[in-house]
């Protein structure tokens, strides 16, 4: 399976880095976690083709996390021609954030009729969501987004990851990252402690009870991207856009 960086930055373009968005593929599916404004630019600059997507997970309805959904669609529809389905899996209320936030950037974009079948679930904190062979498990974080905010984990045959989403630290985050071969975690901040996102100095302090062989900080501001020097755990890697990772 390999995982690459589509966009490492946090919502305001520190270190000129793309919004957050992860792409996944192995020999069965490709699909991506997050989908930032930038998402496309991002595919592009890594070489990486939207039309073999096959699903889109959201971690939570902020705009640098799931507004690239609204390009996206245009550019399937337009540009790829796209045929085959598209599955969108976010918190609840995904498909109405999806929906105004299209209305509002292209009038009218909604109404127009498809090529492609284009579903929307919900993940939920509740009970695993299946799609064919993979299981997307959802654990609830600290961070407002006018829905729930979760972290997720993925579980393939002999393989898996997670992710904290956007978030302050939360216990939840060590049984979302147990055993898992990757955890990727959100580090806005360096030392100073910010209001619902994590600081290196906070994380740091957690990582023993993090059982996760490899762990990838992503989401970073501008204070964490000029101290990413302090960063000397060699479990932990520091992320940049483009970046790829097999496990
Ligand atoms: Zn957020
Ligand atoms: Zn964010």
């Amino acid at each position: 399976m390999k995982l690459t960086v589509v966009g490492s930055g946090d919502a305001f373009g520190s270190g000129g880095r793309l919004q957050t968005c992860f792409h996944v593929a192995n020999s069965e599916r490709s699909f991506l976690v997050d989908c930032g404004a930038t998402a496309l630019i991002g595919m592009e600059r890594a070489g990486l083709d939207p039309a073999g997507v096959d699903a889109i997970f959201i971690s939570h309805l902020h705009g640098d996390h799931f507004s690239g959904l609204v390009w996206w669609m245009l550019h399937a529809q337009h540009v790829v021609k796209r045929e085959k389905p598209l599955l969108v899996v976010g918190p609840r209320g995904i498909e109405a954030r999806y929906r105004t936030a299209a209305e509002a950037l292209f009038p009218g974009s909604t109404e127009k009729s498809l090529r492609f079948d284009l579903k929307f679930e919900e993940h939920s904190t509740d009970r695993p969501y299946e799609w064919q062979d993979l299981v997307c498990s959802a654990v609830e974080v600290s961070h407002p987004s006018g829905a729930p905010a979760h972290g997720l984990r993925f579980d393939l045959p002999g393989r898996s990851f997670s992710f904290s989403g956007d978030t302050e630290w939360v216990d939840g985050l060590i049984g979302l990252a147990d055993g898992v071969d990757l955890h990727i975690n959100e580090c806005f901040a360096f030392d100073t402690i910010p209001n619902f996102h994590t600081a290196w100095s906070v994380l740091k302090e957690k990582l023993p009870r993090l059982n996760a062989k490899r762990i990838l900080l992503t989401h970073m501001g501008r204070d964490m991207l000029a101290n990413t020097d302090a960063v000397d755990d060699p479990r932990v890697l520091v992320s940049e856009d483009g970046m790829g990772l097999e496990f």
